[in-house]
C-alpha cells in the first residue's frame, strides 16, 4: 500500500511547488520593495520633503525617497547608510488630507490597479481543477506500475501490464509424467504452429480447453509448456482478477484480453482459476454476482465471437469442475476437458528428477524411494521438497544434497516445520502417551496406513505427530479403511484417559477431523446401515467458497435428526474400539510412551521393535 502512495504524494508535493513559485511570480510584479517603514514614518518623511513619488496599489505604499534615508536611528549618524526606496501600509483609517499633502510637497503619484488580470483570474480559478487532474494522472499511472490493476486503474484500461505477451522459454520436456495431458495437448501446439494447414482441410479445432485437477498439478505449467512449444505468445491472467471493486470492470477486462490476444496471434490465453467468474449462475450470494454474471457472459460471447482466421486458444484451469457453468461446456467453448491427477509415483520420480537438475544430488540417492515414500504429494509440493532439502544442505555446508536432505525436507512438508517450543516434564509425558496411542492403534489394526514415523517434537501446529503414508497411490477408500482411521484418530484421546485417568485438550483436532469424517461416511457415502444408501447435501464444502455453510437442507428436521445421532454413534463405536485395543495391548502401550519420551521420535521399523519385544514390556510394568 505504501507503495501505492508515495506517487500521489509526490505529485501533489510538485504541484503546491508550483503553485507556490506561480503566486510569489504573481505576487512579485509590484516591483521592488524598498525599507519597510511606519505610516506615520511616511507622514513625517513627506512634511520633511523626502518624498520623491510614490505608487499606491490597494493599501501597499511603495516609493522613493529623495534623498538617502536612514531607517534605523543607529544608522543614522553613519554616512551613506540608508534606503533609497521605501514600502508602507495605509492604515485601515481613512486619511482625507493625504492628497492634499502629496500634492503640496510635488509627489508624483501612481496607482496601479489590485484587480489581477484576466488571464491570473482564468488560471487561478482553475488551479484546484488542474491539482486534481495531475493527482488522478499520477495516481493511474501509479496505480498501473502495481500490476493487478490497484483501485484506480481499473477505471483505465484494466491494467494494461497484465496483457503483455509472454514468450515462454519452457517446453514439454520440463513437464514431468501427465503424458495423455500432453498428447492431447499436442494437436493445439500442431495446429499454432501451423494454422493454414488445418484451416485448408477444414478441421476444427478446438477453441477451449479446460484443465480439471488440484492446485500444484502443474496446470499453469501444462499451458505454459503448450505456448512454448508452439512458440506462440501467452497471456496469462487468473479470473479473479477479473472482479474487482467496480461493478463493470470484469466485463471490460475481458473484451481488453482478448483483444490484445487477437492482435499478437497466434497466441493463447491462459485462464486460471476459472471457477472464479465460472460458476454456475444463480450459486452466488449477496453482493458481487452480477459483476460475475457479466463477467462470464462477457467471456461466453468472446468465446463464442472467434472466427476460423483468429489462431487464438483459451486454456482454463480450475480445481472445482463441479461448480461451474454448463454453458461454459458448450461446443465452441472449453469443450475439451484435461483431469490432471495427483501424480502417482512414477510420475512423482520423472517430477522429482525434472526438479533434481536444478541441485547437486548426492548420486546414491533413489528418487524412486522417495517418490513412493510421497503419496498424495503434487508436483509443487515436491519441487518445494527438493528446494527445502537444498536449503538443508546448504545450511549444512554440505557439498551435496543427500538422502538424509530429502527425509528431513520429507517431514518438513509433511508435518509442518520445527518449533521451538519449552514443552514441561508432564506436557512431554501427556504428548507422548497421546502419540503412542495414535501409533498403537494403527500398528495394530489391519489395513491401515504403515506408522512411517512418529515425533513428540512440535511442528506446524501439532504438539506431537504420527506420520501414517500408505504402501501405494490410494484411488477409493473401502469402509473398513475409514472405520480403523476414525479408531485411530481416536487412540490418542483413548490413551490419555486410559494412563492418565485424564483428558487433554491436545485431541481438539483429532476429534474434529473424525466428526467430519464420520459425517462424511454417513452423508455423503451411505456406508451407514441405519441410513442406507443415500446422500445429502451435507458435510459438503461450499461450492465456491471452499468452506462449509448453512445450506438449504435437502432433508427432513428428522432426517437431520436421525444423521446427528448417527454421525455420533459412528465416532463413540470408533471409540469404544479403541479403548478395547489399547486396553489389551497397554504394556505395548507404555513401552511405546517410554521410547518416545526418551527418543522423541521413532521411525517405523523402531516402533515394531519395540512392541515385538515384551521384554522391555515387562520391565517397564515393574
Ligand atoms: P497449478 O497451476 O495446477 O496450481 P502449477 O502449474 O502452478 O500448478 O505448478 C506449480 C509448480 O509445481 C510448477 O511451477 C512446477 O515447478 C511444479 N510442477 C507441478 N507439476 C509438475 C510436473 N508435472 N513436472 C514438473 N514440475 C511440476
Ligand atoms: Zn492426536
Amino acid at each position: 500500500m505504501s507503495q501505492n502512495l508515495w506517487r500521489p504524494l509526490v505529485a501533489v508535493l510538485l504541484v503546491i511547488f508550483f503553485v507556490n513559485a506561480f503566486y510569489s511570480f504573481t505576487g512579485g510584479e509590484a516591483g521592488e520593495t524598498g525599507g519597510a517603514i511606519s505610516y506615520s514614518r511616511f507622514k513625517k518623511e513627506l512634511t520633511a520633503d523626502n518624498i520623491k513619488n510614490v505608487t499606491f496599489k490597494g493599501s501597499v505604499f511603495t516609493g522613493e525617497f529623495r534623498a538617502v534615508t536612514p531607517l534605523t536611528p543607529a544608522a543614522e549618524g553613519q554616512k551613506g547608510r540608508g534606503v533609497k526606496t521605501f514600502t508602507t501600509m495605509k492604515p485601515a483609517i481613512d486619511d482625507p488630507g493625504l492628497m492634499g499633502d502629496l500634492e503640496n510637497h510635488k509627489v508624483e503619484v501612481t496607482a496601479i490597479t489590485t484587480e489581477s488580470s484576466f488571464l491570473n483570474t482564468l488560471v487561478i480559478s482553475l488551479l484546484p481543477w488542474l491539482i486534481i487532474l495531475a493527482v488522478w494522472f499520477f495516481a493511474l499511472r501509479g496505480m498501473k506500475g502495481q500490476g493487478a490493476g490497484g483501485m484506480l486503474g481499473g477505471f483505465a484500461k484494466s491494467g494494461a501490464r497484465e496483457y503483455v505477451p509472454e514468450k515462454v522459454g519452457i517446453t514439454f520436456a520440463q513437464v514431468a509424467g501427465m503424458e495423455e495431458a500432453k498428447q492431447e495437448l499436442r494437436e493445439i501446439v500442431d495446429y499454432l504452429k501451423e494454422p493454414k494447414r488445418f484451416q485448408r482441410l477444414g478441421g476444427k479445432v478446438p477453441k477451449g480447453v479446460l484443465l480439471f485437477g488440484p492446485p500444484g498439478t502443474g496446470k499453469t505449467l501444462l499451458a505454459r509448456a503448450v505456448a512454448g512449444e508452439a512458440g506462440v505468445s501467452f497471456f496469462s491472467i487468473s479470473a479473479s482478477q477479473f472482479i474487482e471493486m467496480f461493478v463493470g470492470v470484469g466485463a471490460g477486462r475481458v473484451r481488453d484480453l482478448f483483444a490484445t490476444a487477437k492482435k499478437s496471434s497466434p497466441s493463447i490465453i491462459f485462464i486460471d482459476e476459472l471457477d472464479a467468474v465460472g460458476r454456475s449462475r444463480g450459486a452466488g450470494m449477496g453482493g458481487g454476482n452480477d459483476e460475475r454474471e457479466q463477467t462470464l457472459n462477457q467471456l461466453l460471447s468472446e468465446m463464442d465471437g472467434f472466427d476460423q482466421h483468429e489462431e487464438v486458444v483459451v486454456i482454463a484451469a480450475t480445481n472445482r469442475p463441479d461448480v461451474l457453468d454448463q454453458a461454459l461446456m458448450r461446443p465452441g467453448r472449453f469443450d475439451r476437458h484435461l483431469v490432471i491427477e495427483r501424480p502417482d509415483w512414477r510420475d512423482r520420480e520423472a517430477i522429482l528428477r525434472v526438479h533434481c537438475q536444478k541441485i547437486v544430488l548426492d548420486p546414491h540417492v533413489e528418487l524412486g524411494v522417495i517418490a513412493r515414500g510421497t503419496p498424495g504429494m503434487t508436483g509443487a509440493d515436491l519441487e518445494n521438497l527438493i528446494n527445502e532439502a537444498a536449503i538443508l544442505a546448504a545450511r549444512g555446508n554440505a557439498q551435496q544434497v543427500t538422502g538424509d536432505h530429502l527425509e528431513q525436507a520429507k517431514d518438513k512438508v509433511l508435518m509442518g516445520g520445527e518449533r521451538k517450543v519449552a514443552l514441561s516434564e508432564l506436557e512431554k509425558q501427556i504428548t507422548a502417551l497421546h502419540e503412542a496411542g495414535h501409533t498403537l492403534a494403527a500398528r495394530l489394526l489391519p489395513g491401515t496406513d504403515p506408522v512411517h514415523k512418529v515425533t513428540i517434537i512440535p511442528r506446524g501446529r501439532a504438539l506431537g505427530v504420527t506420520q501414517q503414508l500408505p504402501d501405494d497411490d490410494r484411488h477409493y477408500y473401502p469402509r473398513s479403511y475409514l472405520m480403523n482411521r476414525l479408531v485411530v484418530l481416536l487412540g490418542g484421546r483413548v490413551a490419555e484417559r486410559l494412563l492418565l485417568g485424564d483428558l487433554s485438550t491436545g485431541a481438539q483436532n483429532d476429534l474434529k477431523v473424525a466428526t467430519e469424517l464420520a459425517e462424511k461416511m454417513v452423508c455423503q457415502w451411505g456406508m451407514s446401515d441405519v441410513i442406507g444408501p443415500v446422500t445429502f447435501s451435507r458435510g459438503e464444502e461450499h461450492p465456491f467458497l471452499g468452506m462449509k455453510l448453512a445450506q438449504e437442507k435437502s432433508f427432513s428436521e428428522e432426517m437431520a435428526w436421525r444423521l446427528d445421532q448417527e454421525i455420533s454413534r459412528i465416532v463413540g463405536a470408533a471409540e469404544k474400539q479403541a479403548e478395547e485395543l489399547l486396553t489389551a495391548n497397554r504394556p505395548k502401550l507404555e513401552a511405546l510412551a517410554a521410547a518416545l519420551t526418551e527418543e522423541e521420535t521413532l521411525d517405523g521399523k523402531r516402533v515394531d521393535e519395540i512392541i515385538k519385544l515384551p521384554v522391555i514390556a515387562a520391565d517397564k510394568n515393574q
